[in-house]
């Protein structure tokens, strides 16, 4: 856990937060901030700072992650209308909180490609 870093609170439980997924590796729960009818962001519970400084140890991690939002998808009944998956890298890619999480968007059509 990384002592600052609010996305790990979150996945210790210490900032309450509904989880509408949870396993040994991951948690996930609905963005403060929703971008479409359905927002839901999915982190691993161990820390990373991002898809760029993953390493190659953790591919098991990340695979999860994708596996995870096609449950979630599947789970909640939006798979078959579509979904938007996005993992926002460093500066250019808008990612504004350093614990890897991956967006999972429902609920309308999305753009492509994305502003
Ligand atoms: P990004 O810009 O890709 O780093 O995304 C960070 C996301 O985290 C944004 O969509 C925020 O709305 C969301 N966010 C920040 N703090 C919280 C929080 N405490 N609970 C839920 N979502 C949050
Ligand atoms: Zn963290």
């Amino acid at each position: 856990m990384s002592p600052d870093c609010i996305f790990c609170k979150i996945a210790a439980g210490e900032i309450a937060t509904r989880k509408v997924y949870e396993d040994d590796v991951c948690v996930a729960f609905n963005d403060l901030s929703p971008q479409a009818p359905t927002h839901i962001l999915i982190i691993p519970v161990g820390h990373i700072d991002s898809l760029d400084t993953a390493k190659s140890n953790e591919e098991n991690v990340l695979g999860h992650l994708l596996s995870a939002a096609a449950h979630i998808a599947r789970d909640k009944g939006f798979a078959d209308a579509g979904y938007r998956v996005v993992i926002n890298t460093n500066g250019d890619g808008g990612q504004t909180v350093f614990h890897l999480h991956v967006h999972l968007l429902a609920g309308r059509p999305f753009d492509f490609p994305p502003g």
